[in-house]
């Protein structure tokens, strides 16, 4: 099985009837990127940058991130690669981060607010990725938003962070920029939130904790957490819908992304684009080429 899985691997991601669904990979480290090219996954749907911050004394330096970053484009080639802004929080700590105990951190400072609150380390995060948007193809997106307000501060701090790589000459693209729909705030918003991106990508996992009030991590809710609720797959459809009708891609990095069980759904749904972890590209692939929509797919972005 596993080796018929394995000639997938140059395999394009369409389905019996030629309908196109972007498949990605999600990453939490450096040592991931090699799996994203082994198993032919598209690009980098989803890299969690927090790992740049955790385990460590002190804030990393803007030159280090962009190392990082420049190695991911060159990594990835044509590939694209999308980066997440740090996700980080009183769950997520490092002492140095100095971020106060909260009683819920899952609802706290964490994710944009927490950058919107630190400008110099978001932007010396934004300025790094912008760097090392010359090397490659790298899109970035933000975790956690809520608001179309978020979205005009994080533009004001973009517009500063291009004038100053300009100023010095330093070379960068103009990339693609992507939110993260992860509150069901930002799921009755998301047709306004699209405006303000390129493309929306769904992240099941926190969506779930926040639409059925279940923390993720709870294990004693483990059975009762279900990323398959009926209002998940129902705001799923949603916010394609929102996007689409923005004229914007949309996709889902969250863990349902991987059930192939699911897959038909979604490209039913017209969802544009899938990132699962590595080791589930091929299964996910294989569930693409076996499904046939027969002119079934609703909607589509032209
Ligand atoms: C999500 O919340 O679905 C997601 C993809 O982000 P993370 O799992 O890193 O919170
Ligand atoms: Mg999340």
């Amino acid at each position: 099985e596993r080796e018929e899985l394995l000639k997938l691997k140059a395999q394009k991601d369409e389905t019996k009837d030629g309908s196109h669904i972007g498949l990605y990979a999600n990453i939490g480290n450096m040592s991931d990127l090699s799996s994203v090219l082994f198993y032919g996954a598209k690009g980098i749907g989803l890299l969690r940058s927090e790992f740049q911050y955790l385990g460590r004394e002190n804030y990393p330096r803007e030159n280090e991130l962009f190392r990082a970053y420049k190695k991911v484009a060159e990594t990835m080639g044509e590939r694209l690669a999308v980066i997440r802004t740090a996700d980080l929080g009183a769950d997520k700590q490092a002492p140095y981060l100095d971020i106060p105990q909260e009683t819920n951190p899952i609802m706290g400072n964490r994710g944009i607010r927490l950058c919107l609150d630190r400008r110099r380390m978001f932007k010396a995060q934004l300025r790094a990725i912008y760097r090392a948007s010359a090397y490659g193809n790298l899109a970035m997106m933000f975790p956690m938003i809520d608001s179309e307000e978020e979205m005009d501060e994080i533009w004001q701090i973009i517009e500063e962070v291009k004038e100053g790589l300009r100023e010095k000459d330093i070379p960068f693209k103009e990339i693609m920029t992507g939110i993260m729909i992860e509150t069901p705030a930002a799921v009755m918003i998301s047709r306004e939130l699209a405006k303000h991106v390129d493309f929306l990508s769904i992240g099941t996992n926190d969506l779930t904790q926040y639409t059925l009030a279940m923390d993720r991590q709870n294990p004693l809710l483990k059975d009762k957490y279900n990323d398959h609720h009926p209002a998940i797959l129902r705001m799923v459809r949603m916010v394609v819908d929102a996007a689409h009708q923005e004229g914007r891609k949309v996709g889902i990095c969250g863990e349902i992304a991987a059930d192939t069980a699911l897959t038909k759904k979604f490209l039913e749904m017209g969802v544009d684009f899938l990132s699962v972890v590595p080791a589930c590209v091929l299964p996910v692939r294989k569930a693409i080429r076996e499904t046939d929509l027969g002119g079934e797919k609703v909607s589509a972005v032209k």
